[in-house]
């Protein structure tokens, strides 16, 4: 046993030293990525129930590297957090998705589509004027406060502190604050008394078990304490027409998720909205 505990240190150093070598290497393309023009948004549509009419689309990064190709953000979005990159980057996104949501307003055929959602790191909401940021980015791209949804984590606000007084200041502009990955975190219940949260997202975890027979108590319990709370819920993570079906019994009228759409190309969204929009 003691010579395994042996072997796994040596297998162990050496790739921690290729992992912290790669992170530089990494962090140091990721300063260039967003002027270089290799960073890009798509959306994922999100439906109302039963009829999947789009209401609203979630805003995903996807970095384009020059040699990886499609880097996905589950790599670098970590990075971008640790080294603090996340925070121009965050902006960036911020700025692209509200002049994006602009632009979906002022087009004909899109109507449906009230919200735009942005995902922010835990890094950026203890940055203390990133209300006033945010602010700015809507003033400048002309956006109301209402048609933008900022999704944070649990984890990212439970601490309380500069994240939480962000979240409150987010709110009393006038953005909705969506609680992301919902029920994955600590502290999820008592965060609903602290955080002003106008939406839910039900983790994907709990929106799998749906249709496996009477494995859906978790969902369901969610969903009774969203509506005790006028609070909307969106499950995530939807595959199956099977899910969605049980979702709208459980009482959810939000969902996303691949069988309703993909992350997609803006100019897929609006031929998605402007195609409804005439049927
Ligand atoms: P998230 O915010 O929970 O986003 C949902 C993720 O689930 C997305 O992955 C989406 O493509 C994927 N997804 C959506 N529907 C389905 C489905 O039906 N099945 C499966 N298997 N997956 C589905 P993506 O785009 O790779 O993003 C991963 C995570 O990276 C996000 O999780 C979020 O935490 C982070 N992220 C993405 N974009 C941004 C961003 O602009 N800013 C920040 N701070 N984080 C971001
Ligand atoms: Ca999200
Ligand atoms: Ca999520
Ligand atoms: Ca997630």
């Amino acid at each position: 046993a003691k010579d395994r505990g042996k072997q796994c240190m040596a297998r162990y150093e050496p790739d921690m030293d290729l992992h912290s070598i790669e992170e530089a290497r990494l962090g140091a393309q990721l300063r260039h990525a967003i002027d270089a023009g290799e960073m890009r948004l798509v959306y994922q549509p999100i439906v109302e129930l039963p009829h999947g009419r789009i209401v609203g689309v979630e805003a995903l990064v996807r970095w384009q590297h020059p040699q990886h190709g499609v880097v996905s953000p589950g790599l670098f979005v970590p990075v971008a957090e640790r080294n603090g990159l996340i925070v121009p980057l965050g902006e960036w996104i911020l700025r692209e998705a509200c002049r994006q949501a602009a632009r979906w307003r002022d087009l004909p055929g899109t109507r449906s589509l009230r919200k735009i959602s942005v995902n922010v790191s835990a890094r950026q909401l203890r940055e203390p004027d990133f209300a006033a940021t945010v602010a700015g980015i809507l003033h400048e791209t002309g956006l109301e406060p209402h048609r933008l949804v900022v999704e944070v984590t649990e984890t990212a606000v439970f601490d309380g502190g500069a994240a939480l007084d962000s979240v409150w200041a987010l709110h009393r502009l006038g953005v909705s604050i969506a609680l992301d990955d919902f029920g994955t975190g600590h502290s999820s219940l008592g965060l609903l008394r602290t955080c002003p949260a106008d939406i839910l997202k039900v983790d994907k975890s709990f929106v799998d078990e749906v249709t496996a027979g009477d494995q859906d108590v978790i969902a369901a319990a969610l969903i009774q304490i969203a509506s005790g709370l006028h609070l909307q819920a969106t499950a995530e993570g939807v595959e199956t027409a099977d899910q969605a079906e049980h979702l709208h019994r459980l009482g959810y009228r939000f969902a996303q998720g691949y069988h309703f759409g993909r992350p997609m190309a803006a100019e897929n969204i609006t031929e998605l909205l402007q195609a409804a929009s005439k049927a």
